[in-house]
């Protein structure tokens, strides 16, 4: 069993004031491989993180949730304060209880400290299920295959769907474009052909007619693994 460690932040009030995290931060130190559970104003401040180092340190935490905002705010923080005592970082997760629960929950202190309790017991879960990964480079080309153009194949089309606006900023990139003919028929797919495909790589900054693939008749005949 991973001694885990939970570290609840207020956020000022953004949580603090619709999540009572005092009782949180109870609630979650009473579960048996918890071995710590705190709650503090500012996780992501220098305070905050020596808090979450210290606790490591001197409780020999094996995994760590941190309650707070969005992973995409500061999970790296969190995963670089970890792994500075020597934690892999992916046992470093984030409950995201800011976005996911007090933002959305402000008239509902109730339901949302229970939430958060919620939140939290999912992702400690998660911990408890972690692995320590290492990062790996992986080689890659400038090849693109953008599934479900058929809209962007069109010369007559005016206005670009979002998926089309993304590719104008893969100039001098090679192109496949694979379209979806029938969604009664799964899986089979084929590529414009030049006629009405050819405008569409123009419209691409000029991409060259040459740094495009035309494969018709295209029929998959099994999937593997998902990006
Ligand atoms: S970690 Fe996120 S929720 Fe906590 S104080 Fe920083 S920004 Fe706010």
């Amino acid at each position: 069993m991973k001694k885990l460690g939970v570290f609840i932040c207020h956020c000022g009030v953004n949580i603090a004031g619709t999540v009572d995290v005092k009782s949180v931060a109870e609630k979650i130190g009473k579960i048996g491989d918890v071995a710590h559970s705190t709650d503090y104003i500012y996780m992501c401040s220098d305070p905050g993180q020596q808090t979450i180092r210290d606790a490591i340190r001197e409780k020999g935490l094996e995994g760590v949730v941190v309650a707070c905002c969005s992973p995409s705010m500061h999970e790296n923080t969190f995963r670089k304060a970890v792994r500075s005592q020597g934690m892999n970082p992916y046992l470093c997760e984030i409950a995201n209880i800011r976005e996911q629960c007090s933002w959305v929950h402000q008239k509902e202190k109730d339901t949302a400290t229970k939430k958060a309790v919620e939140i939290i017991q999912s992702t400690l879960e998660k911990v408890r299920q972690n692995e320590s990964l290492e990062a790996i480079a992986v080689a890659i080309n400038r090849r693109v295959l953008v599934i479900g153009g058929g809209s962007l194949a069109s010369p007559r089309l005016s206005t670009w769907p979002r998926g089309a606006m993304r590719l104008s900023s893969l100039k001098g990139t090679l192109l496949w474009v694979v379209t979806w003919r029938s969604f009664s028929r799964p899986f089979q797919i084929s590529i414009q052909p030049w006629p009405v495909f050819s405008p569409t790589c123009q419209r691409l900054k000029n991409t060259p007619r040459s740094a495009c693939a035309v494969m018709q008749n295209w029929k998959t005949s099994r999937v593997r693994g998902q990006f």
